[in-house]
């Protein structure tokens, strides 16, 4: 208990200490730190630690791992009602039926094949899922999205997009991305500036879509997501301390 509560202070002032920083960023680059949602990534968490998390305030949890997720979700929202569930990670189609029945929202759309099977398993749930779209703007072959940071890739993702667009039970919402880690957050800036200029493009090829999401920043590097125009951050290890594998 006293162990507990101990945590559920730590966590509650790295929060304190990130809403902070977020604020400062924001108000660097004239925007308003509320668009600015902490999506905190708890892959690899157990539950004790989450409840701790839960406990501090936080009600908002990135995943990466579906079933690892779907044991947690059966224990924590049986206690707290009114938490929300991202998936951030790379899903394999088979697993899609896991994301459409139980989260809120899908960072990591990457392909139409999984696009369409999302949309069938949403179908027999009666349920739609806001989907962000996820770009590899880095040119980096380990990660996953669709092929972006070279503008001359950018038409090929309108037919993709229009396919997409075609699945009903999903609500497309912006773009997510994913760029190679840096000590120095300076070296990422140009990805971000990268993903917010593909959403805007999009914008013009897509006027019925508000692409008013873009899903950046680590936290390695969050304060410049937020300069460049991250509206979630996805943060782990600043809040929850570090991941054992
Ligand atoms: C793990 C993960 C994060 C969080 O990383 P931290 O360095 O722990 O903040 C963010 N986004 C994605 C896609 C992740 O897989």
């Amino acid at each position: 208990m006293e162990d507990s509560n101990q945590l559920s202070l730590q966590i509650k002032e790295n929060v304190e200490v990130i809403q902070e920083k977020i604020f400062n960023a924001a108000k660097r680059s004239g925007r308003d730190a509320g668009d600015v949602k902490l999506l905190t990534v708890s892959k690899k968490k157990s539950v004790e630690m989450m409840r701790a998390a839960v406990e501090a305030g936080i009600t908002l949890f990135g995943e990466n791992y579906p079933e690892e997720t779907v044991g947690k979700m059966d224990i924590l929202n049986e206690e707290y009602p009114d938490l929300a569930w991202h998936m951030i990670g790379h899903l394999q189609s088979r697993k899609a039926r896991l994301v459409a029945e139980g989260f809120d929202m899908m960072h990591s759309l990457d392909s139409v094949r999984l696009a369409n099977k999302l949309g069938r398993a949403l179908d027999a749930a009666e349920r739609q899922l806001p989907v962000l779209l996820e770009m590899n703007v880095s040119g980096e072959d380990s990660k996953g999205g669709w092929a972006a940071w070279n503008e001359k890739q950018w038409d090929l993702l309108v037919p993709e997009i229009e396919q997409i667009l075609t699945v009903e039970t999903l609500v497309v919402k912006g773009l997510m991305a994913m760029p190679p880690l840096s000590a120095d957050a300076e070296n990422t800036r140009p990805y971000f500036v990268q993903l917010r200029q593909l959403r805007n493009w999009l914008g013009k090829k897509f006027p019925q879509i508000e692409w008013e999401e873009l899903s950046m920043g680590t936290s390695l590097d969050f304060e410049v997501a937020v300069e460049e125009g991250a509206t979630f951050v996805r943060i782990g290890t600043a809040i929850l301390g570090a991941r054992a594998y």
